[in-house]
């Protein structure tokens, strides 16, 4: 059989920090092989998204059905999905797949204040939830907020948990909270069933974006490798702070 493919569908940043290029490269690393559809162009350096425009959900719909046809997709990864139409385009290919790990990192609003998705926040809340009800969703701590409505983010890793509970309430299969935001050390919370597990992590100085593409497209491939979710969590969050340590100090890609 042929190299486990991780199907990526993300937005292109063409300066390679984040979005599909970054998802290529984490599952490449993690020893799967990368198909990337792009749903969304933009135009963007690596300090800041300009503009960008959506990719017709037609486009996005075909290049989906054809690697989903012909590849050995072992695993689906859904980035910055754009619009809602775009959304509901995906929600019925994957539909078809439910025999497939899926992982949703949901992308709201650039670093730099651009909003990523076209229409208000409660319809990208809706889009990236109803891609999530049967995907592990990777929201970090500002997304988890908006996605559950929160006045404020989580404070501590008690409310990280707490949040990635609250996702799965609410009718996602399993949620990887991420506490990157945390004051102090940063932690991450899964939640699936009525289990949680929350995952320890050490702070690295310095700025890094595409931190959460790398970290969902790597759990995603160590999914296509058959990795037991845990693992593959372990795994992904080794990957991601080996990519902090390699560029945190040097300060060449601003912060997601
Ligand atoms: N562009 C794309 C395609 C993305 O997927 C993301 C975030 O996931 C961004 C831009 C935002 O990156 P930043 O927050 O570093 O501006």
């Amino acid at each position: 059989m042929s190299t486990p493919c991780v199907l990526a569908i993300a937005g292109l940043d063409p300066s390679g920090g984040a979005g599909i290029l970054a998802d290529a490269e984490a599952i490449r690393a993690m020893g799967a092989r990368p198909l990337c559809v792009p749903t969304a162009l933009t135009v963007q350096t690596t300090r800041a998204v300009k503009r960008w425009e959506p990719v017709s959900a037609a486009l996005v719909s075909e290049s989906i059905h054809a690697l989903l046809l012909e590849e050995n997709v072992r695993a689906i990864k859904i980035g910055m999905i754009g619009d809602a139409k775009i959304a509901e385009a995906v929600a019925k290919l994957i539909g078809t797949r439910r025999d497939l790990p899926i992982i949703v990192d949901p992308v709201l609003q650039s670093s730099s204040g651009v909003l990523l998705f076209k229409g208000k926040l409660e319809q990208a809340r809706d889009a990236y939830l109803s891609l999530a009800n049967h995907a592990l969703i990777t929201p970090n701590l500002l997304e988890a907020a908006a996605l559950l409505d929160l006045p404020r983010q989580p404070q501590d890793a008690a409310g990280v948990e707490a949040a990635a509970r609250a996702l799965v309430a609410k009718g996602v299969r399993a949620a990887l909270v991420k506490g990157g935001h945390l004051p102090g050390e940063p932690v991450d919370a899964l939640a699936m069933g009525g289990a949680a597990e929350q995952f320890v992590g050490t702070r690295i100085p310095g700025k890094v974006r595409g931190t959460g593409c790398r970290l969902a497209s790597a759990l995603a491939a160590g999914l296509a490798l058959e990795r037991p979710l845990r693992d593959a969590v372990i795994g992904a969050r080794a990957l991601v702070r080996e990519h902090l340590l390699q560029f945190g100090s040097g300060n060449l890609r601003p912060v997601i």
